[in-house]
């Protein structure tokens, strides 16, 4: 597809911003699965009023959109639509704190670690924490509705936002919740985990909370996942929300533990669970959460208190993903989640997949929630991997679905489950969807042949 962009450049403010030669400018084809796009220019944009004269101008040549924010993504979507320009809206990271309202007012290109930080000097915290918090955005966050280490505790991102503006398809602003007056349809929740679909997030409103203490960190080990899996099931079932509950097996342990060479994890653990208890109450969620261990036949259960041994543990848990990359030459992400008693039946079915696979599988995940990040890895030595890697695909995401779980707990459909979606809801709850996409882009400009099976 071949676009003119002069009439855009001469429209900008900052006209550098807009790159239309894409040599080196690889970074953007992609996120952090293999999907691999093909845009006709990229913005960087600086401002809104850039952002809505792109959109415009997308608007009147019907040049599809997509929307990027640090491209940490797990399911393609922010790889570029085919002739997309891409619109990265990492510059638009302005941040304004209200300590006194515990809202934090924040460009979508606020890194959420950033958000944390910030508030955090006033006593305050935003929860909402994916792996990737380093680097992920609020954008990005907002439209995946991410999830993280906290939020069997304190909810996922749509738990959180208050408010947000936005660029309809046509360059309208809308805006919802507190950027409006709370009244109406409630417009803003349809645009989280929208996936860039429905409109480009300008700004984003979200409720803090105030910092809690930290709980007891627990490192527990065990000689089997299934035995593992049934322990987070029975804490959850009894009514027990610790702060985090991190399910990892030992092949996913034993590659973090490698990546940054960390010590004192147990080799021979077939899993680990990784937990930090609630801040209130800690001895007594303590004892609650031993017993559990105990009676799953745990091999050792260890409570850290020493401050660089607990960060180093959870540097562990956040590295498992690029890790497990570093090591294969491919890798495919799955990320499922089940109602919690049938967690343990997720993990033994993924621990029979392993078994009678030839390829690396490995797993992990908010366990806490229902969810199993599972890991196919490609070492790229078989021709007949690819094929092999779809089926094993196609049986995990049936058996959450069959277990009454969902194919995606947290990291949006994008390109890489979208045929999936139709197994997920019915037509008409399907159609229904499709029906707001053609609303609010009539003619799909914005990430298209994203998150819905494609039509022939
Ligand atoms: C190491 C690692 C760990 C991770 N851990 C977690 C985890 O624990 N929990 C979790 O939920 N996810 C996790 N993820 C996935 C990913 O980080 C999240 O989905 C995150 O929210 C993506 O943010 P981003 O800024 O990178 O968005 P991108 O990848 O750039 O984009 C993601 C989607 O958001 C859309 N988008 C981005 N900005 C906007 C905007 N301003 N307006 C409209 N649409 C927009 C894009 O079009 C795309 O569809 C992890 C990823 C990695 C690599």
């Amino acid at each position: 597809m071949i676009v003119n962009y002069r009439e855009l450049q001469k429209n900008l403010r900052a006209p550098m911003s807009l790159l239309t030669d894409l040599t080196g400018q690889e970074g953007f084809f992609h996120d952090e699965t293999i999907y691999r796009g093909t845009p006709s220019a990229v913005l960087i944009a600086e401002t809104k009023d850039d952002l809505i004269t792109a959109v415009r101008f997308c608007h009147r040549h019907k040049i599809p959109i997509t929307t990027r924010g640090a491209g940490t993504g797990l399911s393609g979507g922010c790889v570029p639509s085919e002739g997309a320009l891409v619109v990265s809206t990492v510059k638009l990271n302005s941040l304004i704190i209200d300590p006194k309202r515990k809202i934090a007012f924040c460009g979508p290109g606020v890194i959420t670690k950033t958000l944390q930080d910030e508030a955090a000097r006033y006593g305050l915290t935003y929860p909402p924490d994916p792996a990737s918090y380093e680097e992920s955005t609020l954008g990005g966050n907002v439209a995946e509705n991410a999830g993280g280490l906290r939020c069997k505790r304190f909810g996922v991102t749509k738990d959180y936002v208050l408010g947000l503006e936005a660029i309809t398809a046509d360059g309208t602003l809308l805006k919802t919740g507190l950027y409006n007056d709370n009244r109406g349809f409630l417009l803003g929740d349809l645009l989280v985990a929208s996936e860039g679909t429905l409109a480009v997030i300008t700004e984003i409103a979200v409720r803090l909370i105030p910092l809690p203490g930290r709980g007891a960190t627990l490192l527990v080990t065990f000689d089997a996942p299934e035995k593992a899996a049934q322990t987070v099931a029975d804490i959850i079932s009894e009514g027990i929300i610790p702060g985090v509950l991190e399910y990892i097996d030992g092949d996913a342990a034993a590659c973090a533990v490698a990546y940054e060479k960390t010590e004192g994890i147990d080799e021979k653990a077939a899993a680990i669970l990784l937990m930090e208890t609630s801040d209130i109450d800690k001895e007594r969620q303590t004892s609650q959460i031993r017993r559990f261990c105990e009676k799953n036949g745990c091999l050792y259960l260890q409570i850290e208190s020493d401050p660089e041994r607990v960060d180093s543990l959870w540097r562990v848990r956040r590295n498992i993903s690029n890790a497990t990359k570093a090591i294969a030459k491919a890798k495919i992400s799955e990320d499922v989640a089940v109602p919690i008693s049938q967690f343990p039946h997720l993990v033994a079915f993924v621990s029979e997949m392993n078994r009678q696979s030839p390829l690396r599988i490995n797993s992990y995940g908010h366990a806490g929630d229902g969810n199993l990040h599972v890991n196919i890895l490609s070492l790229g030595t078989d021709p007949e991997e690819t094929a092999q890697i779809d089926k094993l695909v196609d049986l995990l995401l049936k058996k959450a679905l069959q277990l009454g779980g969902t194919i995606s707990g947290e990291h949006g459909i994008g390109l890489a489950k979208r045929e999936y979606l139709k197994y997920e809801f019915d037509p008409a709850t399907l159609e229904a969807m499709c029906s707001v996409k053609s609303i609010f882009d009539p003619n799909d400009i914005l990430n298209p042949k994203k998150m819905f099976p494609v039509k022939n």
